[in-house]
């Protein structure tokens, strides 16, 4: 079985997680023979093909080959071919995806969710950050929160994460998501800023924004990634 390996220097045991890509990846503490950690994977062989199963599934159904979830609302996939430059428009629940084609051969276009066009994916990524950039400035308002910055990244299997210098990270994909779990996404981080941990300071100061916050921390957690 493959595996990609993290050596972390504080962590006293092994650990395991399913990366992107639905690669298991080890975090061991340093010094820590080959053999030891073989021996863990295999130990936990059931475990991670299970826990792959459940990522690729959960993650896999808010965009397929016909159709993508945006902000929780399901839009069945259309796809054409265009004389103009590619772009996407919404039309009522159909997501249209129009391909630049100049070719007299006209072949059809098609789209493929495991290898989207890179347009496609600018869509998503565009109308992710436009939208979370607001809610951040509305609830840390609301919460009278300060934050450094703000960053979209997509490589981890985090949805979302505060530094200790008081900077935001946010999965882009969260764009598929009903607007409460995004909400209660942003609503989790800002309330880092002032509880550096999951104390039940820090979950009283959460409930106060989202009272409805137990709810949507376990929808996330079915779909199989981490908030920190
Ligand atoms: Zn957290």
């Amino acid at each position: 079985m493959e595996y990609t390996v993290k050596i972390h220097k504080r962590s006293k045991k092994l650990s395991l997680r399913i990366g992107k890509d639905g690669m298991p990846q080890v975090t061991i503490p340093a010094f820590t023979p080959k053999f030891i950690v073989k021996k863990f994977v295999a130990q936990n062989k059931h475990w991670i093909q299970k826990h792959q199963k459940i990522k690729k599934d959960s993650i896999a159904q808010f965009l397929t080959n016909s159709s993508v979830t945006l902000f929780g609302k399901r839009y069945k996939i259309k796809i054409i071919s265009t004389l103009q430059p590619s772009k996407v428009s919404l039309l009522d629940d159909v997501i249209q995806i129009a391909f630049h084609n100049t070719s007299k051969k006209r072949l059809h276009p098609s789209f493929n969710s495991s290898n989207p066009p890179v347009f496609f994916t600018k869509f998503l990524k565009n109308t992710a950050t436009h939208y979370i950039i607001k809610r951040i400035v509305d609830l840390a308002e609301k919460m009278d929160i300060k934050y450094k910055n703000i960053h979209f990244k997509e490589q981890t299997t985090r949805w979302g994460s505060c530094s200790s210098k008081g900077n935001l990270n946010f999965n882009w994909r969260l764009v598929h998501f009903a607007p409460k779990i995004i909400d209660y996404v942003i609503i989790h981080e800002l309330a880092h800023r002032e509880q550096m941990n999951h104390s039940d300071k820090f979950w009283q100061l959460v409930e106060k924004h989202d009272p409805e916050y137990r709810l949507n921390r376990r929808w996330l957690k079915e779909t199989g990634s981490k908030i920190d």
